[in-house]
């Protein structure tokens, strides 16, 4: 069985998130979106408030080959202990490339077997991240489009 972790910070899941998703969960047999428990950055959403958002999300778009859980510590531990041999991650503009890179090269030295395999951000949300939808809901503006419909109430009720 070909199975792919998804792992990021999802805080929240946006729109650009969702359709790395949707296209990794097209092309594996099960993906496993890891929300990362980061001891060193302060998330706005709770750990649970994250992971609820994409499973909703998911529910939503009947996607059947694809959950959301959480996970600390090493990112080839937890691929491993899914029983993972890809870790799967999207690539926005050439920001994101240099970073990819130097974890990428790591993840393989700490797991050779484990392949990190990208997809390249669809040009309307190139330049979407979940801090551009924090800042924009937190000031009132619309977040249409920015994030899964079936998030968006819950999402500008917590930033407002
Ligand atoms: P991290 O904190 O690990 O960067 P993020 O939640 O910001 O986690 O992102 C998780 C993954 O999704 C990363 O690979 C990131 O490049 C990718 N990603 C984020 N936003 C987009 C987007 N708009 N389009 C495509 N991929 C994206």
């Amino acid at each position: 069985m070909n199975i792919g972790v998804y792992p990021g910070s999802f805080d929240p899941l946006t729109s650009g998130h969702m359709d790395v998703l949707r296209r990794a969960a097209a092309l594996m047999d099960r993906v496993v979106v890891g929300v990362l428990i980061n001891t060193s950055k302060t998330p706005f959403f709770s750990i649970e408030e994250r992971i609820a958002f994409i499973k909703e999300a998911i529910d939503a778009e009947g996607i059947k080959n694809a959950e959301a859980t959480h996970f600390d510590g090493l990112l080839v531990a937890f691929a491993q202990k899914v029983g993972a041999r890809h870790i799967v991650r999207g690539l926005r503009a050439v920001m994101d490339f240099e970073y990819e890179f130097s974890i990428s090269s790591m993840n393989k030295r700490l797991a050779p077997g484990i392949d990190t395999v990208y997809f390249m951000a669809e040009p309307e949300h190139s330049y979407l991240s979940a801090s551009i939808v924090r800042e924009v809901g937190g000031f009132g503006g619309s977040i249409d489009g920015l994030v899964p419909d079936v998030n968006k109430s819950k999402i500008i009720e917590r930033l407002s």
